[in-house]
């Protein structure tokens, strides 16, 4: 669900919206679940909240096939459905939504400032919910062919690789769930992990195992896509043994983790040596009034629910916060 930043949409509900230069109480940056949940909890404690969404809207639920863990959901839900419910969700209570690109925060005084594509906003509170992107292999070839058969997200470009051979490189449950999706349209699909022992749940291995499309690579990296205009072959290689082998293939899905999207909040905000935003318990930055949820701050459990569950954390502090300061 990507958006053109520069055909800003207005949701009909920025019609409301405070004018120019007035000061929003709380604007919530990213809109996953983390980012929605925030925005339905605060906007029933009728704040009204500025949802900003970044670039994609939903975040990685959006583009996940399938969420089967997501608690109520027995048969689970489709990612870009459980977010168009969260965000209608949220709507419906008076939240807010802006479809643009967060450019820069200022954090040094308040109101604190952000600044998206098309203007200005002043907040009295922020919740940060940017959650995380792909990390990248960087390797040869990689960058030269992604969207030309290297792919980082399966429910997205799967379609395109009916009856052909693919592979899969990681061995969390990203990995081996993307893998077995793969399946519906791949004739084959070849897991590439480096390790002999595979990080996903047993649940997902053991489903993994059993599907006669899906073989392993184990104690295998990948040195090198090769193609010209399109995906041709991939070169491994063994990591014990040392030896390498180019292998015909037209698709690479890499899934081999996240980083947090924390960029805007550099030199401003405490984080870890990985990059995840620093909050206590109460989803508190050091800076007053501003939070952090989800994925962005979460370098652990990086599941919806525990996203989600940090969102409404995040705004119930945001919330008593906001009543701090009005005495
Ligand atoms: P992950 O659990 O961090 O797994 C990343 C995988 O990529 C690991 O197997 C890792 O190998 C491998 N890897 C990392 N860097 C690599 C490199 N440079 N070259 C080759 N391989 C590399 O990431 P994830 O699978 O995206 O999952 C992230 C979180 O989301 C996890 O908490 C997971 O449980 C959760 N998640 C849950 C579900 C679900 O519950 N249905 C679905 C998807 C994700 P090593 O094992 O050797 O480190």
């Amino acid at each position: 669900m990507d958006l053109n930043l520069h055909d800003v949409q207005t949701s009909k509900d920025l019609i409301d919206s405070p004018l120019e230069g007035n000061v929003e109480e709380l604007v919530i940056i990213g809109a996953g679940p983390a980012g929605m949940a925030a925005a339905l909890y605060a906007a029933r404690s009728d704040l009204s909240p500025l949802v900003i969404t970044g670039t994609q809207l939903g975040g990685q639920v959006a583009i996940s096939h399938l969420i089967e863990n997501y608690p109520g959901f027995i048969d689970g839900i489709g990612g870009a459905e459980l977010s168009d419910l969260l965000q209608k969700h949220a709507e419906k209570f008076g939240a807010r939504f802006e479809f643009d690109q967060v450019d820069s925060v200022d954090l040094s005084g308040q109101p604190y400032k952000i600044k998206i594509y098309s203007r200005e906003i002043l907040a009295k509170s922020l919740i940060l919910a940017t959650g995380a992107s792909p990390v990248f292999l960087g390797i040869p070839g990689e960058k030269k062919l992604a969207g030309r058969g290297v792919s980082y997200c399966a429910t997205c470009d799967g379609f395109f690789f009916r009856g052909k051979d693919v592979i899969v490189v990681g061995g969390g449950d990203s990995a081996l769930e993307e893998a077995i999706f793969l399946t519906r349209f791949a004739s084959s699909v070849t897991i590439v992990h480096r390790r002999d022992e595979l990080r996903a749940c047993l649940l997902l291995q053991q489903r993994a195992k059993e599907n006669a499309k899906i073989s392993f690579r184990l104690n295998t990296i990948v040195t090198e896509v090769i193609g010209e205009n399109a995906v041709e072959a991939v070169r491994l290689k063994d990591v014990i043994s040392g030896g390498e082998q180019v292998v015909p293939t037209q698709g690479v899905f890499i899934f081999i983790g996240h980083r947090p999207n924390t960029e805007l909040f550099t030199g401003q905000l405490d984080m870890d040596e990985q990059g995840y935003l620093v909050t206590d318990v109460s989803m508190k930055t050091k800076a007053p009034g501003v939070f952090a949820a989800g994925e962005v701050a979460d370098p652990d459990y990086r599941q919806v629910i525990t996203s989600a569950g940090m969102g409404a954390a995040s705004a119930i502090q945001a919330v008593r916060y906001l009543e701090s300061i009005q005495g």
